[in-house]
């Protein structure tokens, strides 16, 4: 393993830096990665992490250690293990956030406000003609945004691809349909690597996007088949059969995917639900 040790700082491609957090768990793997991007004179902060006084002090400890001061902060997305360390680092340096607003959902970091709102097709600029392009990635929620590094090909893909593991999508803030469509757009862009949210670097960012759509749309399958066989089920009903490969203590966090999966068959007309029983539609 190349330096997924938390408080360890390591350097991926001239210019850009990781460093764990120390929330290992179900939801996060290893824990959440924190990046370090040159940025003229100073460094950017990707994914601060939860609010977690030691992971604020890693990351203070880590740009000593490069040598360069902290200058803003930018989020792929508000889930709490993903921006809610930005509040510390903004009341100690007076950084400036960059990145989407929060849905309302519940789920998120509500202490965020972005400074300076990012949207698809944005540009933020690292100084030295470096730059990165923000490329909108709906999907694990509403809100989530990719970073492409243009000059080096990597790709900050935070939640949208983890190494590992595929991610959870809740609705309705996540949504199966965005997701997939969101991988599909990721097909065109010239990447070289992906530098996700949790975990490894990954080598072959089209294979792995290509495995991720293939595994997706198996499921959608799986999820169809039971519907064939047990129509008028609940996505209880439905999860033991549909995710049978998964241990049952997932189940409950499969379910939350599994009624992502129903509500993509119904928005494209292939399903319905009355009272939380789910039926395919004659087509
Ligand atoms: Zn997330």
């Amino acid at each position: 393993m190349s330096g997924l040790v938390p408080g360890q700082v390591t350097q991926l491609v001239p210019g850009v830096w990781r460093l764990l957090a120390l929330n290992p768990g179900m939801m996060t793997g290893p824990g959440t990665n924190t990046y370090l991007l040159q940025a003229g004179d100073g460094l950017m902060v990707l994914d601060p992490g939860p609010a977690d006084s030691q992971h604020v002090a890693n990351i203070r400890a880590a740009a000593a250690e490069i040598g360069l001061p902290l200058q803003a902060v930018l989020v792929t997305h508000t889930h709490r293990d993903h921006s809610p360390a930005a509040e510390a680092l903004v009341e100690a340096l007076q950084l400036r956030r960059l990145g989407p607003e929060a849905p309302a959902d519940g789920f998120q970091d509500e202490a965020w406000a972005p400074d300076q709102i990012l949207q698809d097709g944005d540009v933020v600029a690292l100084g030295n003609e470096q730059r990165l392009r923000v490329i909108a990635t709906p999907g694990h929620v509403s809100n989530h945004l990719c970073y492409l590094h243009e000059d080096t090909g990597l790709l900050f893909s935070g939640d949208h691809l983890i190494q590992g593991s595929t991610v959870v999508i809740v609705p309705p803030a996540g949504s199966m349909r965005d997701y997939l469509a969101s991988l599909e757009k990721l097909r065109s862009e010239h990447i070289t690597r992906l530098a996700p949210g949790h975990g490894d670097l990954i080598e072959d960012p089209q294979a792995y996007i290509e495995h991720t759509i293939g595994h997706r749309l198996r499921r959608e399958e799986k999820v169809i088949r039971a519907l064939r066989l047990h129509p008028d089920s609940t996505a209880n009903d439905l999860v033991g059969t549909v995710y049978d490969d998964v241990p049952v203590f997932l189940h409950g966090v499969a379910t939350l995917s599994l009624m992502a999966h129903l509500l993509k068959l119904e928005e494209e007309g292939l399903a319905a639900q009355e009272n939380e029983r789910w039926a395919l539609l004659a087509s």
